[in-house]
């Protein structure tokens, strides 16, 4: 290879200097370059509880990230390095959990359980166990474990350390899965933009095995506040959303609220600049979910004043909500309908079951929409059977007439309470425009 001196090895890598705030384009000047792409990083700590080896690991990773400013090849190492990691991680996450002993049941009977002092020792076991049919007691379930990667990932989700969808795929692309698909060859270059993103994914994640949520984190989002809210929306197309309180102050305008339809529900409070605002709160209709957090149906509808009394009678009360790893049932009859609770599909009378249904779990309702959609173009790879699909965050829980979706939401869910809501829908929507 060429030696290079240490002037040269001291020089700023052109190729990292092309990156600005802005993206693409305009030139940085190296000083600059080296404190934005470190203040991209700058704030993802890990929590106290965080095992030292994966601290140390994690830390001299942020250190590299620093001199990709000197070479950029070091963007794609980031990336590579948080793929070892994140399995270093679950592996010390393990050993804290089993506590020294791990328990195998086999053939759903004798179980047996063996002292640990080490990982390899877990791996040695995991793979007798294997061999003899043995599966990992996980709490209350059984689960593969094959004491690699992937089985290390099944039991955090068992463990119930790790949760939703849509943080599935980013932690399939930190195993390195979503990269081989996008990079088969297995030449690949990270970009700043794309090793900064990877180390604030792996900040979360780790942080979360350890049980710290990351406050306004993306991928493990804690449960959402809900509020009372009124919604309402006139025969003009013009639609509102109202926080309860606001219906106790006397109306501005005399007679002002009475061509307006009004519904009382639970739904996520509007809050400026939140990632978590309900973008399809005027979407609302009780047959389906149409907002993209649960919003529940208390009330409605009717006229101002009646909604101001229903409101000072009852005074309900907000909640928090999981909107994570949500179960909806899809109904395939000529067209796709809108995703519905299973409740609601639960209550449905007689003549609104045909047509062959599809039970899914997702983080949100357009993401099954999205996936039994992809299930009809055959070149997509949206998964048909049961278990995760390779194309998107659904994991598929059963497909078949009406009967047979519900009974394999049921088997995860238990039994399902059917409710029957008047219909109460915006007129007007923009982004499901046809549900009946
Ligand atoms: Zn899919």
């Amino acid at each position: 290879m060429e030696i290079r001196s240490l002037t040269d090895l001291r020089a700023a890598d052109s190729l990292s200097l092309a990156f600005n705030p802005y993206g693409l384009g305009g030139r940085m000047t190296p000083e600059s370059a080296a404190e934005f792409q470190q203040r991209q990083i700058a704030d993802c700590d890990l929590t106290g509880a965080v095992a030292a080896g994966t601290r140390a690991s994690f830390e001299r990773l942020r250190t590299v990230f620093a001199y990709g400013v000197l070479c950029y090849d070091l963007y794609t190492l980031v990336g590579d390095q948080a793929l070892l990691i994140y399995e270093q991680a679950l592996r010390e996450r393990f050993m804290e959990w089993c506590d020294g002993t791990i328990t195998f049941r086999i053939n759903r009977e004798s179980d047996v359980s063996f002292p640990v002092m080490s990982y390899s020792d877990v791996t040695k076991h995991a793979a007798s166990m294997r061999r003899r049919g043995g599966k990992l007691i996980v709490a209350t379930n059984a689960v593969e474990f094959n004491g690699m990667l992937y089985g290390l990932r099944v039991w955090a989700r068992a463990a119930g350390l790790v949760y939703g969808r849509r943080s599935r795929m980013t932690e399939d692309a930190l195993a390195g899965l979503r990269n081989y698909v996008a990079h088969p060859s297995g030449h690949h270059v990270d970009t700043p933009v794309a090793a900064a993103r990877t180390i604030r994914d792996l900040a979360e994640l780790i942080n979360q095995l350890w049980g710290q949520a990351t406050p306004d984190g993306r991928l493990y989002p804690a449960p959402l506040h809900r509020d009372i809210a009124v919604l309402s929306w006139n025969d003009a197309g013009e639609a509102r959303m109202e926080p309860a309180g606001a219906l106790a102050a006397p109306d501005s305008a005399e007679g002002e609220g009475d061509e307006y339809q009004h519904v009382v529900v639970r739904a996520v409070p509007f809050v400026p600049n939140s990632r978590w605002n309900d973008d399809h709160w005027a979407e609302f209709d009780t047959r389906y979910e149409t907002t993209r957090f649960p919003t529940d149906y208390l009330w409605g509808p009717g006229t101002r004043d009646e909604a101001r009394a229903w409101l000072k009678h009852e005074n309900p009360e907000g909640d928090s909500v999981d909107f994570t790893d949500r179960v909806f049932l899809v109904q395939n009859h000529g067209r796709m309908f809108p995703p519905r609770r299973p409740a609601v599909a639960a209550g449905l009378p007689d003549d609104e079951r045909a047509g062959v249904w599809h039970a899914l779990r997702a983080d949100f309702p357009d993401d099954a929409f999205v996936h039994v959609r992809g299930t009809e173009d055959p070149s997509a790879d949206h998964a048909r059977h049961p278990g995760d699909c390779r194309a998107c965050s659904v994991e598929v829980l059963g497909t078949g007439p009406y009967d047979e979706a519900l009974r394999a939401a049921a088997a995860v869910l238990g039994p399902i309470q059917a409710v029957r809501l008047p219909s109460v829908r915006f007129p007007a929507s923009f982004f499901w425009p046809t549900r009946d």
